[in-house]
């Protein structure tokens, strides 16, 4: 059987205690980092982002087609004014004034046309204006939320890393006071192996790590063991801290 001083037994619990804790903040700075409500707001912000600029390309591609409407519009609007002027100065022939003042009606109804297929794209301009400002306010929203739910998140990150470093300079301490490579050693093996813990304080006769109660024969071994035997629970096999 190892042994190992007494007080370096004890202090072995100190160390698992500031263990603990360190784990336990990783634990918390895990699950913080993979919260599922960040991830579900990251996902209706990228979304609300997307419709956005869905929402911006049918404006540009309305534009576009109100500017073109506006350009063919214009188009027919000068070639009946240049056709209305050669009328009104009424040079050439009667047939030729006849061809022209024929072609300004046939321009008419069609320049009536394109102004209809103009208002229509104006309606789709308007449709398209009012869908981008909605999905401005909705991304606007979803970006807001995401950035106050961030914010509570890495301020409580901030805190854990001050406690993590706070109780990783404490375990360095509780080390420090422990001289017995081997009994660490011991400790960090046991402690890989069950869960992270792998030293518990003897509870009257219970073990403090598994919980079980040790059985008479077991427990009276442990107590008839020199004050610096290094003994282990019979049951879950990590070191036992007799107080
Ligand atoms: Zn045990």
């Amino acid at each position: 059987m190892p042994t190992a001083r007494p007080d370096h037994q004890r202090r072995l619990l100190d160390l698992q205690a500031r263990d603990t804790a360190i784990d336990r903040i990783r634990h918390q700075a895990a699950a913080l980092r993979a919260d599922p409500e960040i991830a579900a707001a990251q996902e209706r912000s990228t979304a609300t982002q997307t419709r956005r600029e869905q929402a911006q390309a049918e404006v540009d591609d309305a534009g576009e087609a109100l500017a073109a409407a506006e350009h063919a519009v214009e188009q027919v609007a000068t070639r009946i004014q240049r056709n209305q002027q050669r009328l009104d100065a009424g040079t050439g022939s009667s047939k030729d004034l006849t061809a022209l003042q024929h072609e300004i009606g046939t321009l008419g109804s069609r320049r009536s046309d394109l102004e209809d297929a103009e208002l229509a794209v104006m309606e789709r301009v308007e449709t398209a204006q009012a869908a981008l400002d909605e999905s401005t306010v909705g991304a606007s929203e979803a970006a807001g939320a995401l950035g106050a739910l961030t914010e509570v998140r890495d301020a409580r990150l901030r805190d854990l890393s001050g406690e993590f470093e706070r109780e990783k300079a404490a375990r360095a301490e509780v080390l420090a006071g422990i001289d017995d490579a081997a009994l660490v050693s011991l400790y960090e093996k046991l402690r890989s192996a069950h869960d992270g813990v792998g030293v518990a304080p003897l509870q009257g006769s219970r073990c403090g790590g598994c919980m079980l109660e040790l059985n008479p024969k077991d427990l009276a071994a442990i107590r008839a063991a020199a004050e610096d035997a290094v003994v282990r629970c019979e049951e879950c096999g990590r070191i036992l801290v007799r107080a």
